[in-house]
């Protein structure tokens, strides 16, 4: 009778695991994948390839600090099989969102990928955590590797090919990361400050070695003082700095300000050109993935601080 029981138990376990499977692809239907951010949207896409329908909620230049989820978004989450977000409070106003969709399908945060000791702490008392994870390549790496495994899990057919896919896009970012760390190490030690509209740096700051101030704080909702400006002046003033930046996806009117205060004690600071933080460029353009993102970051960085 045991032995009954337990080969029925058996025959509707691998009942469930097919139609599990059936779920997410039937027709031969592709895999239907939302992300929050374009930049998790490349990095998916690099996985998935052709195999799967990858849609972002937000375009280029658009700022997930203050983003919040239109209908049409709650229409998209609802019938994705999969959403994939970024976590640790970057997605703020749909946090909530994400968390009703987790209870109903797949929902995978790129920072689960990661352990808590690896984050920057922004806010000891707070216990808040610097989401902008995808500003040290390594660490990128590792959470594209969470999802790669996480989706070769959900879509079954395809688990061999996302699997050699993830594995592939890993090598790629731990170039990426070298290539970084060579182009940085070319800017002399008293020039290395990133100074740009909000704290999007401090894990390429800790990964490349150059120093990072952000006007506002990690999300783009704090405010600047004038206390900041007034700080953050004297400091490019005694350290001699030729360049700050602005940002594709925040307001220039703080840099915009601190340029002004320079200018003031005399000191000529330019903009040394836009940095890409929380967004992608066009799609079509090279910054439209996160590879060239990065890339293009660094050189505008060298190139401006050289
Ligand atoms: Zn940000």
């Amino acid at each position: 009778m045991k032995i009954y029981i337990t080969t029925i138990f058996t025959f509707l376990c691998i009942a469930a695991i097919i139609s599990c499977k059936e779920a997410t692809r039937t027709n031969g239907s592709k895999l239907k994948i939302v992300t929050t951010t374009s930049i998790i949207a490349d990095g998916v896409r690099q996985i998935v390839g052709d195999s799967a329908e990858v849609v972002s909620l937000m375009g280029a230049g658009i700022d997930p600090h203050l983003y919040k989820a239109s209908q049409g978004d709650v229409a998209k989450l609802s019938n994705a099989d999969v959403i994939v977000y970024n976590g640790l409070h970057l997605e703020g106003k749909m946090t909530t969102v994400l968390e009703k969709m987790a209870k109903n399908k797949v929902v995978i945060a790129m920072s689960d990928g990661l352990k808590t000791e690896q984050l920057i702490v922004t806010n000891a008392s707070a216990k808040t955590l610097d989401p902008h994870i995808w500003f040290d390549a390594m660490l990128w790496k590792q959470a594209m590797q969470h999802v790669g495994y996480a989706l070769a899990k959900v879509d079954t057919i395809h688990r061999d090919f996302y699997i050699s896919n993830t594995k592939k896009y890993c090598l790629e970012l731990a170039q990426l990361h070298e290539w970084t760390m060579t182009e940085i190490s070319k800017i002399p030690t008293q020039q290395r400050l990133i100074i740009t509209a909000h704290d999007a740096f401090s894990y390429y700051g800790r990964t490349y070695h150059i120093e990072v101030k952000g006007l506002q704080g990690i999300s783009t909702l704090s405010d600047f003082g004038l206390n900041d400006i007034t700080s953050l002046v004297n400091l490019i003033v005694s350290r001699n700095i030729k360049s700050v930046f602005v940002e594709t996806s925040v307001s220039p009117k703080s840099i915009e300000a601190l340029v002004e205060g320079c200018k003031a004690k005399n000191h000529q600071v330019s903009i040394g050109g836009s940095l890409y933080s929380d967004a992608l460029g066009d799609f079509q353009s090279d910054q439209g993935t996160y590879i060239g993102m990065f890339q293009y970051n660094t050189t505008t960085i060298v190139n401006s601080l050289h």
